[in-house]
């Protein structure tokens, strides 16, 4: 793959504010792509098909699987989630930050295959208690599925060493400041690629 463009993967528990925070940003972050998922959960109220996810049946992420269409995926919360290649691909020739919002499992397959152009930062509320405010404020899920994120929030934070930067979100516009100088420095991240051929130009 021709690799022009940078990575930066997001993770951190459901409800944490990668969302809020990335719409925050937006202004602020040049030119980006936000890498859409593909699932196999039901949307929420006010979520769009093609928008905040492409929502699919099992079978059709199944089909998908073996067709070899993934950079990555994962089961969360007992649902699929995935990455398609080939968008992912068209944005880094392009030149774009790709932005990733997936789970630690996602990372770990990410950095596996993209290690070199690749940045992550975990992003969590304070606590535990605030996590848990914070997905009943949100009014989108019913209470057996809050209690599964919380669940999967409190083996997701023990992967937090694995991310290049955390960011506490505490308050929302120091979380954003923060956010906003993460994605300018893995903008700055070079690919092997690049760098040997800087090197044989530099010694030239
Ligand atoms: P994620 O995308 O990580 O699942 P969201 O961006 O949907 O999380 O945020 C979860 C909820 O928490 C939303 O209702 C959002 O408005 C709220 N929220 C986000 N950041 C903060 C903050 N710093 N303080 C209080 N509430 C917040
Ligand atoms: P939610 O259901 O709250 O939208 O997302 C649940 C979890 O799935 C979050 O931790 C989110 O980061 C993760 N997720 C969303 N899309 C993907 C994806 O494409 N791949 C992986 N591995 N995880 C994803």
């Amino acid at each position: 793959m021709q690799k022009r463009g940078a990575i930066l993967v997001l993770s951190g528990p459901s409800g944490a504010g990668k969302s809020t925070i990335i719409n925050a940003a937006s202004e602020e972050i040049g030119d980006y792509y936000f890498s859409i998922s593909t699932t196999t959960r039901n949307p929420r109220v006010g979520e769009k098909n093609g928008v905040d996810y492409f929502f699919v049946t099992k079978e059709d992420f199944e089909e998908d699987i073996k067709a070899g269409n993934f950079l990555e995926y994962a089961e969360v919360h007992g649902n699929y989630y995935g990455t398609s290649l080939k968008p992912v691909r068209e944005a880094l020739v392009e030149g774009k930050l790709v932005i990733f919002d997936i789970d630690v499992q996602g990372h770990r397959l990410v950095r596996a295959k993209m290690n070199d152009i690749t940045t992550s930062a975990f992003i969590t509320p304070p606590t535990l208690i605030e996590l848990e405010k914070r997905l009943r404020a949100r009014c989108t899920d019913d209470e057996s599925v809050i209690i599964n994120r919380i669940e999967n929030a409190k083996s997701e934070i023990r992967a937090v060493g694995e991310y290049d930067f955390t960011i506490i979100n505490d308050n929302i516009e120091d979380a954003t400041r923060k956010f906003i100088i993460v994605a300018k420095a893995a903008r700055l991240k070079q690919s092997r690629e690049d760098e040997d051929k800087f090197i044989t130009e530099w010694l030239a």
